[in-house]
């Protein structure tokens, strides 16, 4: 097999894959600080863990299978530099909102549905933008991957994963904070979107 790297298919995967890397990092600290961050309330159910599991699938493991196995290469299509390029764009794109996210929520961060002991209602720099910065940046992502992947499986599978877990949990989250910080939450939803800062 000849691996070129003046080969848009070739470098769409090397790109994706280092924006998955790069994730990984960004993700490493915050996920260590907030197993010593006490849980005080935490409203995770199967629905939830089953979506997590949707989305970790769509925007992980199938992209992982069809680069380092060729499953499914099948439902493979073709690349070009434009597209790759701005899939490029969109990802590093995604990684920088997720740097900020996690600086902004520090040990707010949970993984999943939880609130910490002393919790904090965060609505100061991007989240005084919207309300769900770090669900914008996972959308980014989603959108990316089928301009960097040219197969339509592991190209798509990330929007209907991440898709999934992002319209099953939002109106739960959104739910849970209402519930902890009532008025000022209600407030914040008055001033702000979800997703796209004044749209949406
Ligand atoms: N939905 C947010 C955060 C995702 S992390 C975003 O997309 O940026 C999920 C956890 O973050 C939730 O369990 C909740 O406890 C916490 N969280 C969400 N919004 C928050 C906010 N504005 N301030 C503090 N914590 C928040």
């Amino acid at each position: 097999m000849e691996i070129s790297l003046a080969d848009p298919i070739v470098a769409g995967k090397i790109l994706w894959f280092v924006g998955l890397v790069t994730w990984l990092v960004i993700r490493y600290r915050p996920n260590r600080t907030s197993r010593k961050n006490k849980i005080s309330k935490t409203a995770r159910s199967p629905v939830e863990t089953f979506s997590m599991m949707v989305s970790f699938t769509g925007l992980g493991i199938v992209p992982l299978i069809w680069i380092f196995t060729g499953e499914v290469s099948a439902f493979d299509h073709a690349a070009n530099w434009i597209l790759t390029l701005f899939g490029a764009i969109l990802f590093a794109w995604s990684m920088v909102l997720f740097r900020i996210t996690h600086k902004a929520l520090g040990a707010m961060w949970s993984v999943s549905l939880d609130l910490r002991e002393g919790h904090k209602l965060v609505t100061s720099g991007i989240y005084e933008k919207v309300r769900h910065p770090m669900y914008s940046a996972f959308w980014l992502w989603a959108v990316a991957q089928p301009f960097l992947l040219s197969n339509w499986i592991a190209g798509f599978s990330g929007i209907i994963g991440f898709g999934t877990l992002y319209f099953l949990r939002v109106g739960q989250e959104e739910k849970m904070m209402e519930q902890e910080f009532g008025d000022q939450y209600r407030d914040y939803c008055q001033r702000t979107k979800r997703i796209i800062p004044g749209i949406f």
